[in-house]
Formats: structure tokens, C-alpha cells, sequence
């Protein structure tokens, strides 16, 4: 892996982290507000509570005053039967006597109607208060841990940011401006690729930009979100792992088939290349080719006798793949084998490889598939 890679990578961890730690901070205004309001609703049961009490106070302060005006009534209506002349008047002080007084008996069962209210609005009022006063030091106590909790992200915040900073220093001036421009919109600006796949936008690739993230010589982005792509191969045999259900059965190429490719890790300066070996009358012809582009390494080399006899060094722990071209087409190539070919021979390797880690992981038996010299 390319070393702006890894380091937009650790970038692309220090940002996200830097994106959270903003987002958990700006949330803190608003839970305190959520908090508050909920004891706003409490507090306001407690006034409405508090507010019944006083008017029945002032009901019962009113309904004293009548009843002591009714009284004072009563006795000044005594006061003038004492000097009255005729009983027609005699009458009707006794009649005001008596409705003053039915009057002062229906004041006095409203207050104690209100007095007997007043017990449950007393319990009303207390048990508001005690809510109150629970939700109050809960809610300090949550206030208190958010603003805790904000500080300790705040100094994070700025560690991160320090870091940050750091890293944007380790990597290619045009590279980075790619990678904020990228994220600026996207939220993320260097993205993985597994299966041929680039897994931020899920897009394929095209088999050439593929060989070209895979190999990691150079930067490579993707053509449709524009991120910076990158390879692990770890993560792809997790992913062909993942995929087996989908993943086509592989051909085996025939043992005595008069055509056999091989892939090598690594030929001479050459590194990853594909030997190609026929069989012809009495002689044998190798061709090597270099993986990624085509390009022919060397000439054609002929030897006498079968492939297995003229090249036994070339076989040995070389991974066997499919193929099969005539001579003519393969001389048609000339020096660099077509784009469509090193598909094929790419899409079979990586088949070939999962079947490989598929033995050796699942069933812990040694891998296969590459080849013994010919004794
Ligand atoms: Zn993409």
C-alpha cells in the first residue's frame, strides 16, 4: 500500500472521529433543552395545583363575609320586632329572620365542602412538590454528566484536531486537496475496493483501473464517486468468503491438455507474470507475460519434448490456470496479451486463490493447487 494511502486512511479515521465528537457536542444544547421542559411541565402542574388552594380560600373568605352579613342582618331584624306595631309586620321580620338564616346554612355546607376538599388538593399540591423536587435533582445530575461529557469531548475534539493537522502533513499536497474536495461532499474521500467493487459508491470497476488498485503502485479514483481507491487484501478474502454462495465453480484445467497457463508470484525482475506453455509436435513453447499489463517478457523460448520435461522449473509453485489459445492467436498478440485475456486469467486466478484459502482455512489442509516439477 501506497504510504498517502495508509496515511489518508488514518486521516479518513481522524475526521470521521472529528465529525462525531462535533455532532455528540451539538446534541448537548438540545437534551438539556428536552430535559428542562419535561420539569417545565411538572412545575406547571405544581402552580395549577397551588392556584386551586388560593381560590378556595378566597371561596371561603367570600362565603365568612356572607354568612357575618347575614348574621348582622339577623340581629338587627330582632332588634326592630322588639318595636314593631302590627302583626302583618311582626310577619315579615320573621320571614327575613328565616331566610337569612337558610341562607347562612347553605354558605356554611359550601365551606365545608371546601374544607373537605381541601385535604386532596393539600395530597395534589405535596405530591407535585415531591415530583418536583425528584425531577429537579435528576436532572441536574443528567446536566451535570452532559456538560461533563461535552468537556471531555471538547478536549478530544482538539486532540484529534492537533492529529489531524499532523497527518495532513504526511500526505501529497494534490492528493489531500483531492481527498477534502471528495469529502467535503461525499463525507468520505478514500474508499476500499473489494470484489471489483468500489464499496463507498458499490459501482464496478473497470478490469484495468481494478489491476491498477490492486497492484498499489499508484493513486488511483474511482470513476464514478471520485474517491481515492485502495486495496486490502485481507478484506478481499473475507469478502469472496462472504460471496461463495454466488461465487461460480471453478473448471479444472486437464492435467494433459496440450495448453497450460500458470500464474507466478514472482519471475526473475519481472514479479507477477503469466507463463503460457504449449505442447506442439517434438517441442515445447513458453511465453511469459507480465500480469497487469500484457506486456511480453522475453521471446518465445522453445525446447525439445513436452512442456512438463522442457520447463519443470517454471511449474514448480506456480498456480495452474485456465486458458486456451492456438499458437496463431497467441503469435497475433504479438508483444502484449489483449485486456480480454488478462480478465479471463485474473478472474480465474482469484477463483483459483479462494479455492486455495477455502482449503486451507476451512478444512486446515495444505493448499493444492500449485504444482510438482515432473519427475
Ligand atoms: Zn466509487
Amino acid at each position: 500500500m501506497l504510504p498517502d494511502i495508509e496515511n489518508l486512511l488514518k486521516l479518513q479515521g481522524a475526521d470521521k472521529e472529528i465529525r462525531r465528537l462535533q455532532d455528540e457536542i451539538a446534541e448537548f444544547p438540545r437534551r438539556v433543552a428536552a430535559i428542562e421542559q419535561k420539569l417545565a411541565g411538572t412545575k406547571a402542574q405544581l402552580e395549577k395545583a397551588q392556584a386551586s388552594i388560593k381560590a378556595d380560600e378566597a371561596a371561603r373568605r367570600k362565603h365568612e363575609t356572607t354568612i357575618t352579613d347575614f348574621r348582622g342582618k339577623i340581629s338587627k331584624y330582632r332588634d326592630q320586632s322588639l318595636d314593631v306595631k302590627t302583626n302583618d309586620q311582626y310577619k315579615a321580620l320573621l320571614h327575613e329572620i328565616q331566610f337569612a338564616e337558610k341562607e347562612i346554612a347553605a354558605t356554611e355546607d359550601k365551606i365545608l365542602e371546601i374544607m373537605v376538599n381541601a385535604d386532596a388538593r393539600d395530597k395534589e399540591v405535596k405530591a407535585a412538590q415531591a415530583e418536583l423536587k425528584a425531577e429537579t435533582t435528576e436532572i441536574e445530575k443528567e446536566k451535570e454528566q452532559a456538560r461533563q461529557r461535552t468537556a471531555e469531548d471538547e478536549k478530544l475534539l482538539a486532540e484529534w484536531r492537533a492529529k489531524r493537522d499532523q497527518m495532513r502533513a504526511g500526505v501529497n499536497e494534490d492528493l489531500l486537496r483531492h481527498y477534502e474536495r471528495v469529502s467535503k461532499f461525499r463525507g468520505t474521500g478514500i474508499s476500499e475496493v473489494r470484489d471489483h467493487k468500489c464499496m463507498a459508491c458499490q459501482v464496478m470497476l473497470r478490469p484495468q483501473t481494478y489491476n491498477e488498485v490492486r497492484t498499489g503502485q499508484q493513486t488511483v479514483v474511482c470513476d464514478s464517486c471520485q474517491r481515492i481507491l485502495y486495496f486490502n487484501p485481507a478484506n478481499e478474502m473475507v469478502a469472496l468468503e462472504k460471496s461463495d454462495v454466488k461465487r461460480p465453480r471453478r473448471h479444472h484445467p486437464k492435467i494433459d491438455a496440450p495448453q497450460a497457463w500458470y500464474f507466478r508470484e514472482s519471475y526473475a525482475d519481472a514479479g507477477e507474470v503469466y507463463l503460457c506453455l504449449t505442447n506442439s509436435p517434438g517441442q515445447a513453447s513458453r511465453r511469459v507475460y507480465e500480469i497487469h499489463t500484457g506486456r511480453m517478457i522475453g521471446d518465445v523460448l522453445i525446447r525439445e519434448g513436452d512442456y512438463r520435461h522442457a520447463f519443470p522449473e517454471d511449474i514448480t509453485g506456480a498456480i495452474r490456470l485456465n486458458g486456451d489459445w492456438s499458437e496463431e492467436e497467441l503469435d497475433t498478440w504479438g508483444t502484449e496479451a489483449p485486456m480480454v485475456v488478462l480478465d479471463a486469467l485474473l478472474a480465474d486466478l482469484e477463483l483459483a486463490r479462494y479455492e486455495m484459502s477455502a482449503r486451507t482455512t476451512a478444512k486446515h489442509e495444505a493448499p493444492v493447487p500449485t504444482e510438482q516439477a515432473a519427475s
